[in-house]
């Protein structure tokens, strides 16, 4: 019997030879690190999951696309980027993640996503695996002819390695419905199949599921009333801050409103905007998704009762509730000092990896309830894998059905992360939890297919 102590010895080492192994992928190692960290107590305890091999094969992806995507400009100039898709685990499921375009994507960043897909994924309790994609393609100021032209040459290359049963794609930063309709279209005229299931995130009249825009978003909130309701509290009259102003913060937003919350803030990369009346959606949503502008823009239209401060991070005003939901490590050690000073009580993880490994450790310290994006976040993926459902059988749910799902599902992570945090002697430890949870699903099914 392997006690908790040798066997962190062992995970150690295993993170010293990741960091060999795959250097300058600092991202990736943060994420290895922040799961690796919290298994010792189960394996430990469960001696299959001491076999060699086993973690070691968890933190090498099953297979690693890298390809060129030219595309012509609106001037006829030739442009440059590079294509990704990292097929992380199969074990659950065809591989299932996101499509992020944004100028900050390397390879280092699609492994830390596509390791945290593969846990969050598994959460879900649906039969999926982990992956993740993208591009160094900055879309912000393209038009749409050149996004399309894009889109077109990016899946020119990625239809081979995609398809229903093997490679599911959907969205991510830069990757919304627009894009999501260039990669379907290209998919669909290159192979000449129909196949609805290949994406994820469609438009609703071509099989797209309702409720997929806004549940990442809602299921976030859903989780942070959940860990609330586990203190004894709830969202009504709670003040909220939001980071980011995409997909993920708007219907972050609008869920905690619908719930009696205030959210006040929103922000992009050229600063914030504090609302004190809350934030008015129907502008937000104008100024992001239709004009494509920028949040000053909404401080300017919405009068005295927003102010827009540049440069700024809404970690600095104060707030019952914090949901960061913008990108990874956009709330450090600095930032979680001035939420704790101000009382804050949750902080739920709306992006994937926004708190560094600091600012954690100091918000569980403080007593802070705190939920990781692989549990909080799982919902976009999750109405993903009934999107997929509903292809399946040529059909479409309601969006109340959807709803339903999403929040039962969102109960089930919830419960599953507290009671496991429980089991392994880390009550309230939503990481612990989250981290042991997932790997138990995914590791018995490795364990079960054999050295593959
Ligand atoms: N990009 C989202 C995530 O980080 C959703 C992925 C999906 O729907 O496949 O989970």
């Amino acid at each position: 019997m392997t006690t908790r102590s040798e066997t962190r010895t062992t995970l150690d080492h295993l993170l010293t030879e990741i960091e060999h192994r795959n250097p300058a992928q600092p991202e990736f190692h943060q994420a290895a690190h922040e799961v690796l960290e919290t298994l010792a107590p189960v394996i430990a305890a469960r001696p299959e999951y001491a076999e060699p091999g086993l973690v070691e094969r968890l933190v090498e992806p099953e297979r690693q696309v890298l390809f060129r995507v030219p595309w012509q400009d609106d001037q006829g100039r030739v442009r440059v980027n590079r294509g990704f898709r990292v097929e992380f685990n199969s074990a659950l499921g065809p591989y299932k993640g996101g499509l992020r375009f944004h100028p900050s994507v390397n390879l280092g960043v699609i492994k830390f996503l596509g390791f945290e897909q593969i846990f969050k994924n598994a959460l879900t309790g649906l039969g999926i695996g982990g992956g993740k994609g993208g591009s160094d393609f900055d879309p912000h100021g393209r038009s749409d002819a050149e996004v399309m032209r894009f889109c077109q040459s990016f899946m020119t290359e990625l239809y081979r390695h995609i398809g229903e049963h093997t490679d599911v794609p959907a969205g991510d930063i830069g990757v919304g419905g627009r894009e999501i309709g260039y990669l379907f279209g290209q998919y669909r005229r290159i192979t000449n199949r129909w196949e609805a299931g290949v994406l994820t995130g469609k438009g609703r009249g071509w099989g797209g599921s309702l409720i997929r825009p806004e549940a990442t978003g809602y299921g976030n909130v859903l989780f942070a009333a959940a860990m609330l309701r586990e203190r004894g509290e709830d969202l009504e009259g709670q003040t909220a801050v939001v980071s980011g102003s995409g997909n993920v913060a708007i219907y972050t937003i609008e869920k905690l409103t619908a719930l009696g919350a205030n959210a006040i803030t929103c922000s992009d990369s050229s600063g914030y905007v504090v609302d004190e009346k809350g934030i008015d959606l129907d502008l937000l949503k104008q100024i992001k998704e239709v004009e494509r502008g920028r949040v000053d823009a909404y401080a300017e239209r919405r009068g005295s009762s927003a102010r827009f401060v540049p440069g700024g991070r809404v970690w600095e005003v104060p707030a019952d509730l914090a949901l960061p939901s913008a990108t990874q490590n956009e709330l450090d050690e600095n930032d979680a000092a001035a939420l704790i000073r101000n009382g804050v009580k949750a902080v739920s993880e709306g992006a994937n990896m926004p708190t560094t490994p600091e600012a954690v450790h100091l918000l569980q310290q403080a007593g802070v309830a705190f939920g990781p994006g692989k549990a909080a976040n799982a919902g976009g993926v999750a109405v993903s894998a009934l999107e997929m459902a509903q292809n399946h059988a040529r059909t479409a749910w309601t969006a109340e059905r959807v709803e339903e799902e999403l929040a039962s599902i969102m109960t089930s992570i919830h419960t599953t992360c507290h009671e496991t945090a429980e089991r392994y002697d880390a009550p309230g430890d939503y990481v612990t939890g989250a981290n042991i949870a997932g790997f138990e699903r995914v590791a018995d099914a490795m364990l079960a297919q054999g050295v593959i």
